[in-house]
């Protein structure tokens, strides 16, 4: 059914107009049932999470959702179900420990170089998976120009900044004006060599990716987009329009998908989204194991489902498209990657005494491979010292 059908009298201008979608967002039962068929299920968690967490799903994302089929990867994404009232063995308020890590309330500073800056407590589609629900849930209040100030005197003050990944909530509902001021001020910051900017608009609200927000976005470069598709369903003409636009205009875009237990959990499912997501040129860049926030737990995968999807794609496909598989560990001890398992522990039976030293592997189809170890083992690099003592006579990088 396409949108005029479900959101009749609505002008092709206003549904091409962002803040038209931000203001129509569904936020009640009421709405999203003349949407699709609730179901039992459905009906309870949007009861039982009214006090909990926002509803809000712009027309436009719940114009992607199939009407009947509850396990619709667009609706489970935006839609309760009564497992998000229960709580699982391991759930936290605040999964990755930022709140320990804040030293000033717009600022997460967990790793040497680089911060998380959060600009909103808002979404326009609130993704039932969400990580930081504590803060997009409405729990801790809006963020105010005070906050962005002394979190842009935060960053200021510190050298060892070089890299600002501007996150909420969704930085892509506030306006130009207030975006671009913030971006304007941050890439004034001396050692602040990139920016990073989070966003789901490319695929929440993709008409908010217009040519003046995609010029702003490259007069701060570099700046890097970080969107979140989840599934080949939100890979629409519009959102390819969008994450198209950007690229056009020079800003680099990357995607990072968080494996949600049957929303994409196949590797059938990521492989086609990774393949679609690079003819547009969006590089995938992470498959994010769930994080532990309260009321997810339904939609996490154990460990091995991941794993398994990386052996599914790793050199079955071209390496842009195999993502890095990360967990973030709960209570902030930061980002580890995995993968699957390709170094063997001892030469297999067939080639023992082959090859002493070195190391054996298995490939992509399991077949055994040894890798020798090099004559020398000493890796240091002479030439460092005259190259970053200055004394090629040439400007030094980051000088
Ligand atoms: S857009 Fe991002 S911050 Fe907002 S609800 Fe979704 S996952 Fe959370």
């Amino acid at each position: 059914m396409s949108w005029r059908e479900r959101f009749p009298g609505v002008s092709e201008a206003e549904w091409r107009d962002w803040r038209w979608q931000h203001r129509h967002a569904l936020r009640t039962p009421q709405a999203l049932a003349r949407v699709v068929d609730l179901t039992p299920s459905e009906e309870r968690g949007l009861a039982q999470t009214a006090a909990t967490f926002r509803l809000g799903v712009t027309p436009y994302y719940a114009s992607l959702m199939d009407a009947r089929h509850p396990f619709c990867p667009v609706r489970m994404q935006a839609i309760p179900v009564a497992d998000e009232v229960s709580c699982c063995e391991g759930d936290l308020r605040d999964p990755l420990g930022e709140d320990g890590q804040r030293p000033v309330r717009a600022v997460v500073h967990r790793y040497p170089d680089r911060v998380l800056f959060l600009v909103t407590d808002t979404c326009s589609v609130y993704c039932r998976h969400c990580t930081r629900r504590r803060i997009t849930g409405g729990e801790e209040g809006p963020f105010d120009r005070a906050a962005a100030e002394e979190g842009i005197a935060y960053v200021r003050a510190r050298r060892e900044v070089r890299d600002v990944l501007v996150s909420g909530g969704d930085p892509l509902v506030l306006g130009d004006d207030r975006l671009g001021w913030l971006l304007g001020e941050l890439r004034a910051v001396p050692h602040v060599q990139i920016l990073r900017l989070a966003t789901r608009a490319p695929v929440t609200c993709p008409m908010r990716i217009d040519d003046a927000l995609a010029r702003r976005l490259r007069s701060v470069k570099p700046l890097f987009v970080v969107t979140h598709f989840n599934h080949p369903k939100e890979c629409t003409p519009e959102a390819q329009e969008a994450c198209e636009r950007l690229v056009d205009h020079g800003v680099p875009v990357e995607n990072q998908t968080v494996l949600l237990r049957r929303v994409n959990s196949a590797a059938r499912i990521i492989a086609d989204l990774n393949h679609r997501l690079l003819s547009w040129r969006v590089r995938p860049y992470y498959l994010h194991q769930g994080d532990l926030a309260a009321g997810t737990g339904h939609l996490r995968t154990p460990l091995a489902c991941g794993i398994d999807i990386l052996e599914a794609l790793r050199g079955h496909t071209s390496g842009l498209a195999v993502p890095h598989l990360a967990v973030d560990l709960p209570g902030g001890g930061g980002k580890v990657t995995i993968q699957p398992e390709y170094v063997l522990p001892e030469a297999p039976g067939s080639h023992r005494g082959a090859g002493s030293g070195g190391t054996w592997f298995r490939n992509y189809v399991g077949k055994p491979y040894h890798y020798p170890d090099p004559p020398e083992t000493d890796c240091s690099c002479p030439y460092d010292e005259i190259f970053y003592a200055g004394k090629e006579g040439r400007p030094q990088p980051g000088a």
